[in-house]
């Protein structure tokens, strides 16, 4: 291998879903963007091939033992892949965790604060320990650190009305005649025909709160031993006094009704204990500082004058400003990691990486700059570089004209999606991409337009003195049958107003967004959006047959592999295989399904078609009617078969719109409806939503995209800035206005 190519990560002839033998050199500690029309093969070169060949390299460094327990990555369809090193994905996956997991303790800043409490606070308590909430010296004892307590709701429990014998107890588990309804009574031997509000008060608090004891008890012609407690203790212990965040979703949804949350009565949601929150800085305890905005905290911490904590203040105050940097200074350390954004969260995980010290390796970013505002993307940029800089490899996949041009090197994939993408259009720098010809390079060309007839509406929704999170008593109407586009910085307030405020007042409104489609991996676009069902249909009138054969699922599945297509071989301890099933060669049907036709093909053959394809295939009126809505959503290119495991969350969102498209006189709601999508698919994106306002549909659309924007009949532009500094509507109107409005962010990133 030549001295120069150490330089460069090298791919040959990759051949990964739609690739054609795809061969490129990403240059390496340099920032490479990768670029095309969604479904065009940026994923499938970055994602499926070398962060997979990076992965399963990083896999064989460990024991055969270890390597049992990591997941299994296939090696990706190449010719050769070199000069690799290794992979950190940084992605848009919410961070979940449960209620101990919080914005500080997943960046780290929270250990250096506690550090600094044993250091300096008063009057002084012990070790760092003492201040967290996750450990059992810290945490308050009364809500064992999650900082609300859980009540029972007393109405939704107990009848008092009513008897044993008539459902006085309404709590799951004591449905009369079960077992722990008959142990209850006979425990005590209640009276089981009289009413609870008839019950001496000894007898309630014997019934509702009794302490665990063991009784016997005839069971069954034996005599058994039982442990028996009051009914309302026991739900408590059962389910109260743990956190519930981490008990199957069956379990939570049945005990929910039965419960109401408030903050814990003894911390006030401060999860420490009353020595930790005696101890002071400057007059701040540790909880006030872990809700204090970043932004707000960094400058209480410089403030510290202290010489013992000087190196202590300076890792603080340098994790701390990276939160800043990044653009997060709106947000508090005691933030519940689980209720950041996507992009929220991709942006904390980049801060964990930038205090790392990790040299020599390849980040790989999924569209870094959703949920960030064009004021914003500067500073996304800023820490792309500083990743680059410490000698990182840089890979972005990215849509974002602004951050496109930071690339040291542009790779742009196409020319179009699927099939009939695959290749690479062009190589170099942002300046020769203008010049390309290609699709992006087009776009990136184009001036904005600002609408100028905008539509009138035809009624409004008002939200009134709404003061949820940051919002500072907001009220606003939303007007119906037209585009609204509510925009803002991040963490202005855009989702609690409209996902939080506005669909709790509308139950009723269609909410697309970008959650996965489809639980198991049996689910398709076809069976999604119903194709299936009316394909089966006439597979069975044509062949005079069971359309039950025809479902891969059931009657018609291909024995050797139940359906799926594929079989996986585990060899011991080596990766497992993942192989076309020698049976029907991955058509997942029995041999006898796959000799009735229509019209020449068979069910498998109309599953490996394209929708544009089977656009020109069926004539039946429903199953056009839904290929035609999943076309006009851009989605074309995906075949009917396509597992939805595999979709993104652009797509998946776009496959729920299609779905909906038919709907009169709905309400729909979308988050960053443009997540995943170049700025070509965005034409196709407008032109559903204007589509659906036409048909007399009232559109509300959360975005930064300043083509989506300027688009709207009508804008609310939250801000002026983020978290305590937002929170207001700081302009309503439509977009020729809003250049004018002297408070706007928006409105000067717009002229
Ligand atoms: P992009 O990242 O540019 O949006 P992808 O690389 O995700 O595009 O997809 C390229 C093509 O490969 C698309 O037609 C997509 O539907 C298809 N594809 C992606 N993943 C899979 C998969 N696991 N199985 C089959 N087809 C896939
Ligand atoms: P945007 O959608 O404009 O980015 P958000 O509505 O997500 O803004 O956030 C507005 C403010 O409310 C921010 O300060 C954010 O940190 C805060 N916030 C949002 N969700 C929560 C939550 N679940 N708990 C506490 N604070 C929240
Ligand atoms: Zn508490
Ligand atoms: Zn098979």
């Amino acid at each position: 291998m030549s001295e120069s190519n150490q330089e460069y990560i090298v791919i040959s002839g990759a051949r990964e879903n739609n690739l054609k033998n795809v061969s490129l050199r990403i240059p390496k500690r340099k920032i490479t963007i990768f670029t095309g029309v969604s479904g065009s093969g940026k994923s499938s070169i970055v994602f499926d091939t070398i962060a997979a060949e990076s992965q399963r390299l990083l896999n064989e460094n460990f024991s055969m033992f270890v390597r049992t327990f990591l997941p299994r990555v296939p090696q990706p369809e190449a010719d050769a892949l070199e000069n690799l090193s290794m992979a950190v994905i940084v992605d848009q996956k919410r961070l979940g965790g449960g209620s101990h997991s919080t914005l500080g303790t997943i960046t780290d800043i929270s250990p250096i604060l506690r550090l600094l409490f044993s250091r300096v606070g008063q009057p002084y308590v012990g070790t760092a320990n003492m201040f967290s909430f996750n450990d059992p010296l810290g945490m308050c004892p009364d809500c064992s650190g999650i900082g609300r307590s859980l009540g029972i709701d007393m109405s939704k429990a107990v009848d008092m009305s009513k008897s044993l014998n008539e459902g006085a107890i309404m709590l799951p588990d004591y449905k009369v005649d079960s077992m722990d309804w008959t142990i209850i009574m006979q425990a005590d031997s209640f009276d089981a025909d009289k009413k609870l509000s008839d019950y001496s008060q000894a007898e309630l608090d014997q019934l509702l709160y009794g302490k665990a004891r063991k009784v016997e008890m005839p069971f069954g012609g034996k005599v058994i031993h039982i442990t028996v407690e009051g009914v309302i203790e026991k739900f408590t212990n059962k389910y109260i006094k743990r956190d519930l965040k981490t008990m199957s979703e069956r379990t939570q949804r049945t005990v929910a009704p039965y419960i109401s949350e408030g903050p814990c009565f003894s911390c006030h949601g401060a999860r420490l204990s009353q020595a930790a929150l005696g101890c002071r800085i400057n007059g701040h305890n540790i909880a006030e500082l872990s809700a204090m905005e970043v932004g707000r905290l960094i400058r209480v911490v410089r403030e510290i004058d202290h010489a013992v904590a000087a190196p202590v203040i300076k890792s603080l105050t340098e994790r701390l400003q990276h939160l800043v940097d990044i653009g997060l200074d709106y947000l508090t350390l005691d933030r519940e990691t689980d209720t950041l954004s996507g992009g929220e969260s991709q942006r904390v995980k980049m801060v964990k990486h930038l205090s790392g010290s990790l040299v020599d390796v390849t980040y790989i970013f999924d569209e870094p700059s959703v949920g960030l505002h064009p004021r914003d993307v500067h500073r996304l940029n800023e820490l792309l570089q500083k990743l680059r800089d410490k000698g990182n490899t840089v890979i972005v996949v990215e849509h974002d004209s602004d951050v496109i041009k930071v690339a040291d090197h542009i790779v742009d994939v196409g020319p179009h999606a699927g099939s009939r993408g695959g290749t690479i259009v062009y190589e170099g720098s942002f300046e020769g991409l203008l010049e390309s010809g290609t699709l992006t390079g087009n776009y990136m060309k184009r001036p904005l337009q600002l609408k100028q007839a905008c539509r009138q509406p035809s009624g409004k929704l008002s939200v009134k003195n709404a003061t949820l999170h940051n919002l500072q008593n907001v009220s606003a109407d939303i007007p119906t049958g037209v585009l609204t586009v509510v925009t803002g910085v991040a963490g202005s307030g855009k989702s609690t107003l409209i996902n939080d405020i506005f669909l709790g007042q509308h139950s009723d409104a269609i909410v697309i967004d970008q959650s996965a489609v489809g639980v198991s991996t049996r689910s398709n676009p076809a069976t999604y959006t119903g194709i299936m069902d009316d394909v089966r249909k006439a597979f069975a009138a044509a062949n005079k047959v069971n359309q039950g054969l025809f479902s891969f699922n059931s009657k018609g599945a291909c024995e050797n592999c139940q359906g799926l297509g594929v079989v996986y071989t585990d060899l011991a301890f080596l990766d497992s295989v993942k192989l076309p099933c020698e049976a029907c060669g991955g058509k997942r049907f029995k041999e006898e399904v796959l000799a009735y036709k229509l019209d020449g093909k068979t069910i498998a053959d109309v599953l490996e078609m394209t929708v544009e394809r089977a656009l020109e295939f069926f004539q039946i009126k429903e199953v056009v009617r839904k290929l035609q809505a999943m076309s006009d959503v851009g989605l074309n290119y995906i075949t009917l078969g396509q597992p939805l495991s595999t979709l993104s969350g652009g797509e998946c969102q776009r496959i729920k719109l299609a779905s909906e498209l038919h709907k009169k006189g709905s309400i729909y709601v979308m988050d960053e409806p443009t997540t995943g999508l170049h700025m070509s698919d965005i034409g196709h994106l407008l032109e559903i939503m204007n589509r659906l306002v036409d048909a007399g549909n009232t559109v509300i659309v959360i975005e930064h995209n300043l083509d989506v924007i300027s688009q709207a009949d009508w804008i609310i532009d939250m801000g002026p800035d983020g978290g305590s500094r937002g929170g207001q509507v700081v302009f309503e109107g439509p977009p020729s206005q809003i250049i004018n409005a002297d408070r706007s962010i928006t409105g000067k990133y717009l002229s």
